[in-house]
């Protein structure tokens, strides 16, 4: 069999972050019950007309710039124009003539090594509705809620060679939207959604070979799937003497195949046409300038300057960095603590391991960082113990409130006075004649047992320095 080469090209959908629509004042939120985030604009009535929401095409320039784009200065809408249950005007509002960016690129990092991906352009578009199927009544129901919420389109060059090289890119698109506040790009939520173009070409051939496009696959993982399966089964085809038909295929995660959808539609048949009732948008030279210095640091400079300047491990730095959640908990904590080492213990073992066990994804953190910053101080200097320091974040995670005055309210501070702990281990020592007795005669290991007992008599709060201090003094006199 000979080798082929596979090529791939995506079209990536995100959900701008937008309080409202993007031709209408409703809410662009997420959810809510069906039906309820609609006007006369965004159901498709007739004789109403589409106001432009300004901070869509802010939006847009912010991911342009970041993505390294030329930005088009005078914009224009298109009507795409097709029918479907879930788009009540039977025409989709999108840039087809006059895209808002194009050109750019963006650099991704794969085992093996770094690449370029191109960006043809990105436009901005209406998102559709929903239809909601319901297995029971058998019944088709529609949900226009999401019906003109803001899109970006970021279509790829047909750079990827590899599934692994699309998983970085898409990972390094998501980050660099969250970084922006742009969109939060779930995929689980739908907000960010990923048409896969795929074709093969025997190794060594220029031309590509004819592609077919998997719709909205759910997830990385299942991309990846969708990618494997779609090669091999092209190939086979090319080998069996067939030859590939250009259309849309569906990925089924559950059953791990594509089927057929629909043939390959094209531009005309949509008919676009310009849209005569918004205006041509035009960014000026100020404008420009005014969004490139409002852009943030983002993750690979983070990282980079995370290692550097701080002396994280590249490990830790890796994973603060991948969400915006964890970079602003720890650039908090820093600026509270001035420890950033101590912050990136805290929050790589205690603060992650808190998440999990509640079953949040670390994206989705919201916890103040200036808490576990108090938290470390109290620490660092002695007021409470690391033991204690553990449970107030605990509590503090779950339940919420000030760390200071919880420690103040339920008496948590460290004991690190002689006089308040000596009487304590007194007692210990009193209560555990055998393991004292095989101390004194030789059994080291028994000190440790000891400690542990005092410990526990002090409830946890002493500094174990000092109650090793005053066993040390209290065992030597009975030597
Ligand atoms: P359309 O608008 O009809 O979907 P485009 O030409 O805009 O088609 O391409 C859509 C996507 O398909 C782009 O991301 C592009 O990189 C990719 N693509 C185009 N040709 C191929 C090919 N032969 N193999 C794989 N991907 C391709
Ligand atoms: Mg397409
Ligand atoms: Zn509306």
């Amino acid at each position: 069999m000979r080798d082929y080469e596979m090529v791939i090209g995506l079209e990536v959908h995100c959900e701008l972050a937008t309080e409202s629509k993007i031709f209408c004042g409703c809410s662009a939120k997420f959810g809510g019950e069906p039906n309820t985030h609609v006007c006369e604009v965004c159901s498709g009535m007739p004789g109403t007309l589409p106001t432009l929401n300004r901070k869509v095409v802010n939006y847009a320039v912010r991911a342009g710039l970041a993505l390294n784009c030329e930005i088009t200065r005078k914009n224009k809408f298109d009507r795409k124009n097709y029918f479907y249950p879930d788009l009540p005007k039977a025409y989709q509002i999108s840039q087809l003539y006059y895209p808002i960016c194009r050109n750019g690129h963006v650099d991704i990092r794969t085992a093996n090594g770094g690449r370029t991906i191109g960006i043809h352009e990105i436009h901005m578009e209406e998102d559709a509705g929903k239809l909601v199927h319901d297995p029971v009544t058998g019944m088709t129901m529609v949900d226009f809620n999401r019906c003109g919420v803001p899109l970006l389109e970021i279509v790829s060059e047909p750079d990827f060679r590899s599934a692994e090289e699309v998983i970085a890119y898409l990972t390094k698109l998501k980050d660099t939207m969250q970084y922006l506040g742009v969109s939060d790009c779930k995929m689980q939520e739908g907000s960010m959604r990923c048409d896969v173009n795929l074709s093969v070409r025997p190794e060594g051939q220029k031309e590509f070979g004819t592609r077919t496009e998997m719709k909205n696959i759910a997830s990385l993982r299942a991309i990846e799937r969708a990618i494997e399966y779609e090669r091999e089964r092209q190939i086979d085809v090319i080998e069996e003497g067939g030859s590939i038909t250009q259309e849309t295929r569906r990925w089924d995660d559950d059953k791990e195949y594509t089927y057929c959808m629909r043939s390959k539609e094209n531009a005309q048949d949509y008919k676009y046409f310009p849209d005569p009732d918004l205006m041509p948008v035009e960014i000026s030279d100020e404008y420009l300038e005014e969004v490139r210095a409002s852009l943030p640091e983002f993750a690979d400079a983070k990282r980079e300057r995370y290692v550097r300047e701080f002396g994280l491990p590249e490990y830790d730095a890796d994973i603060i960095t991948g969400a915006t959640s964890l970079v602003k908990i720890f650039e908090k904590a820093t600026a509270v603590t001035n420890q950033p080492k101590d912050v990136s213990n805290w929050l790589m073992t205690d603060l992650l391991k808190l998440c999990k066990d509640e079953g949040t994804a670390a994206e989705d953190m919201t916890f103040d960082g200036g808490r576990l910053g108090t938290i470390i101080n109290m620490v660092n200097a002695g007021k409470i113990n690391r033991k204690t320091g553990r449970e107030v974040l605990a509590e503090i995670y779950s339940n919420g409130g000030d760390p200071e005055e919880y420690v103040k309210s339920h008496n948590l501070a460290q004991v690190s006075d002689s006089s308040a702990i000596e009487p304590v281990i007194e007692n210990v020592l009193a209560a555990n004649g055998k393991a004292v007795s095989e101390y004194l005669a030789g059994s080291e290991k028994n000190f440790q047992f000891l400690v542990g007992q005092s410990m526990k008599a002090l409830r946890g709060k002493a500094d174990p320095q000092a109650v090793r201090a005053a066993l040390e003094k209290l065992l030597g006199k009975m030597k």
